[in-house]
């Protein structure tokens, strides 16, 4: 039979549960601003505190309470020791009611406070209602407390806390003192479980700890659910590789060396190591989501951001012959190809496939174009056609005029350049390099006045699609004094595109 008078294990985020505003982590605005209002005595009637998950809300709406109704109070740090402080602690006070506005949205739920803000508080100064999740409210809900709070009894203090501001109605902030939360920087979540291995006598690596810290997100609380889970299986000794075996992750070494596979092109090896991945226990999913992280960290390093606690890993811990080999835009790519891999996955028919294709995508990632760098190359292609190497600029027939911010050998920048020309801009370079290409491939004898343009398909189609010979030799042919034709000096300028 289980021994019941043995002590029950407490979870750290139950026995880190911050008691005075200076043990909260993270928030020091709305500490010191809260602070200050308990020492000039400027108590607001309502609060509301909003801000994601797992930050330290309900900890402040409590360590608030305290402040108030503490014996020796409305003080900045309640004593802890007294009836009130005590009472409020053990969540006994009959002074402050905890409701979750979860579990009690409807507007009976709210009549009842209204109902019960008549009586006075019994032992402390105010009444205090704490409401959590407070925009699950219903909209009748919330109307029939906005009377109350808008003329409240001088004892009453309303503390509301939402992880999604946004729901709740402009009526009620209007009404409050708002606070805003932040995430809690991952150096902060590092120190803090430092700080209980040392109390705990748990060894820890540094980097398991930032892991953790890491995995968190911000939220503290999550940081002490994954501490406790990790500690649980690490027999006093926290360390990354172990966490990496018990919860299934990839580890960086394994993604620098798919991901180098990748980009040196070489597939059957990029193939192999997804595969032993795989089997070494990491979901699928997993998988992804190391990856994209992985792509995201090369994509801010590549941009100048070399934070540690922002890539997720420290910078020289990525590979630098990935580094090397793409620029922003391949990156950009890779990323916008496993996130939409992770959103595709869960209708897949095979998860799997839905890997391996994204794989095979990462290692071609070098040929792959963006449409603004298409666009780029098509202005320089019209623009390379219609200008002889060395020479003075052809006019160009109809009377439109070239290009004018390009010259040759200078390409014209790709990022930061509004896309759009103006709307005859673009139109019309598009429809002069159609047409061009179509005068070009008709034979000299045929070319003549009968036939207007639009009444055949224009032959640069069939160099695009690459099925009709006929008019793509006809392009060939066409070989310019340089020796070079014109379909070779498009491909030329076209990035990735190798001409023989
Ligand atoms: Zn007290």
């Amino acid at each position: 039979m289980a021994d019941l008078t043995a002590p029950v294990y407490e979870v750290t985020a139950t026995k880190r549960r911050p008691k005075t505003f200076d043990e909260l982590a993270g928030q020091e605005f709305v500490v010191s601003t809260l602070k200050n209002s308990l020492q000039s005595g400027s108590i607001a009637h309502a609060y509301l505190f909003s801000g994601p998950r797992g930050c330290g809300k309900t900890s402040a709406a409590r360590i608030l309470a305290r402040s108030l109704n503490c014996e020796k109070g409305p003080v900045q740090g309640p004593c802890g020791v007294c009836d009130n402080c005590k009472s409020i602690s053990a969540g006994a006070s009959l002074d402050v009611i905890e409701i979750d506005g979860a579990s009690n949205t409807s507007v009976n739920d709210v009549r009842q406070i209204k109902d019960e803000v008549l009586f006075p508080p019994q032992a402390g100064r105010y009444k205090i209602y704490i409401i959590d999740e407070v925009h699950m409210l219903s909209n009748s809900a919330f109307n029939a407390l906005l009377k109350t709070i808008e003329e409240p009894p001088p004892y009453i203090i309303f503390i509301f806390a939402t992880t999604e501001l946004h729901k709740v109605p402009a009526t009620i902030k209007s009404r409050c003192q708002q606070f805003s939360f932040r995430l809690i920087p991952i150096e902060t979540i590092q120190e803090i479980l430092k700080k209980i291995c040392g109390e705990t006598g748990i060894e820890a690596e540094d980097s398991a700890l930032f892991w953790i810290a890491r995995e968190s997100t911000g939220s503290l609380r999550d940081a002490f659910t994954l501490f406790d889970q990790v500690a649980s299986f690490s027999g006093g000794h926290i360390r990354e590789s172990l966490i990496r075996e018990k919860l299934g992750l990839a580890g960086l070494e394994k993604i620098n060396a798919l991901a180098e596979a990748c980009a040196a092109h070489d597939t059957p090896a990029a193939f192999s190591l997804t595969d032993t991945i795989l089997a070494s226990g990491v979901a699928i999913e997993q998988l992804i989501i190391d990856l994209a992280g992985y792509y995201r960290g090369l994509l801010l390093l590549k941009n100048g951001v070399t934070r540690e606690s922002l890539l997720g890993y420290s910078p020289d811990q990525f590979s630098a012959k990935v580094l090397e080999s793409l620029d922003s835009i391949r990156l950009e790519q890779a990323l916008e190809i496993l996130l939409a891999c992770y959103r595709d996955i869960r209708y897949s028919v095979s998860p799997r496939f839905e890997l391996e294709t994204v794989v095979s995508k990462l290692s071609w990632l070098n040929q792959w174009v963006s449409p603004p760098e298409l666009k780029a190359a098509l202005d320089r292609a019209l623009y390379a056609l219609n200008v002889p190497e060395g020479g003075l600029a052809r006019p160009l027939a109809h009377g439109t005029k070239p290009p004018g911010t390009l010259v040759p050998g200078d390409s014209p920048p790709l990022r930061h350049k509004p896309e759009r020309q103006g709307k005859s801009g673009g139109q019309s370079l598009a429809e002069e390099y159609r047409r061009m290409l179509a005068e070009k491939s008709r034979p000299a004898d045929l070319s003549n006045g009968g036939a207007s343009d639009d009444d055949e398909e224009p032959a640069w189609s069939g160099i695009i699609h690459n099925d009709n010979s006929s008019s793509s030799n006809a392009l060939q042919g066409d070989v310019s004094p340089g020796g070079e034709s014109p379909v070779d000096r498009v491909l030329r300028l076209i990035p990735g595109t190798v001409v023989n």
